[in-house]
């Protein structure tokens, strides 16, 4: 079973004060770590508390946290008593919600180091509406077309006389479109304009498969879907700078969104793409495993494409299921 399973390094699911936790046998000795943390667990034989370190602060002591075990109990209980306040600080920082929907506390994580004969990783970009991923996506692949692509996606409406199936879209039916999403291919699709759009994980292979860095722009929803052992994402989230950053570097520009075309950014633009992002960071920082400051486009797009092939080139921590 899994409480039984020895983990070597995992991926903290939740934050951890210990302070605050009433059921620390002592609160000195906790180690207190954020959702996102890769943790290396060096002591496992009590069944409650296991002992861990940090990988980004190896030269600290062993702390305690609270077992895999533990945190399932806690969890458990936590369901049965949804109405009451719970008393586990633990729980009461993150919602149950986020529990329910990730599964395990700890996510057991490995070193991966990618060989030049696998397939590159996919990238995934996350950010608030108005951030600017798309603008970025589009940076990367114009800068460098001959590494980076997107997927093809697939989509209802008409073809155009300038574009060609295959190229801009794959144009299929209405018919094929809902069957697809029934079958679950999409990562992700959309309605605009009445029409759908939609991103199928068999484009993204054929990217990949032609050993070119794959670059999507996801709804964070997607990032569960996204998260195999074929794909073996990295996820970036753009984040955005703060208000008074984007009020001096977004005065001119201009919001092109589904809702929004050519609208100038105004205040209330700037709280919405705030709020979203702190929500977004909220719920999925887990999965992050980069974050970039869209502070302009162009060191944006500098720092990515660093990030990116570091991505690629250098060992990074993947959910040890990702490997078999
Ligand atoms: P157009 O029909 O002008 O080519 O695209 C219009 C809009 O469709 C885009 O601005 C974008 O909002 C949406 N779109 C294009 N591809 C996709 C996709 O793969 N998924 C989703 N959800 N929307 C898309």
């Amino acid at each position: 079973s899994i409480c039984n399973h020895t983990m070597l390094f995992a991926r903290a699911m939740a934050d951890y004060w210990p302070q605050q936790d009433p059921a620390i046998p002592c609160a000195d000795a906790g180690l207190p770590f954020q959702k996102g943390d890769i943790l290396q667990i060096v002591d496992q034989s009590d069944s409650l508390w296991w002992q861990a370190r940090k990988v980004s602060d190896l030269s600290r002591c062993a702390g305690l946290i609270p077992s895999n075990h533990l945190l399932k109990r806690r969890s458990m209980r936590l369901c049965r008593r949804k109405t009451q306040n719970s008393q586990s600080s633990f729980y009461s920082r993150c919602p149950t919600s986020c529990y329910h929907t990730v599964g395990a506390p700890y996510e057991e994580v490995v070193r991966y180091q990618r060989r030049p004969c696998d397939r590159h990783r996919l990238i995934i970009l996350i950010g608030p509406s108005g951030v600017g991923v798309n603008e970025l996506r589009k940076q990367l692949i114009d800068l460098n077309p001959l590494v980076f692509q997107s997927p093809i996606p697939h989509t209802t409406r008409q073809k155009k006389t300038y574009e060609e199936n295959g190229r801009e879209y794959f144009f299929v039916s209405k018919e094929t479109f809902e069957s697809m999403v029934y079958s679950h291919s999409f990562l992700e699709y959309g309605e605009y304009n009445g029409h759908m759009y939609g991103t199928n994980v068999e484009s993204i292979k054929a990217v990949l498969d032609a050993g070119m860095i794959c670059i999507v722009d996801l709804e964070p929803q997607g990032i569960t879907g996204a998260r195999t052992h074929e794909l073996k994402p990295y996820i970036i989230f753009v984040k955005p700078p703060s208000k008074s950053c984007m009020r001096e570097t977004r005065k001119n520009a201009f919001i092109i969104t589904d809702y929004y075309v050519n609208m100038k950014f105004k205040e209330e633009d700037l709280q919405e793409i705030e709020e979203s992002a702190k929500k977004m960071e909220a719920q999925f920082s887990q999965f992050f495993d980069q974050i970039v400051v869209n502070d302009n486009l162009q060191s944006a797009t500098v720092q990515l494409m660093s990030i990116i092939h570091r991505a690629q080139d250098e060992p990074q921590w993947i959910p040890a299921s990702w490997i078999c």
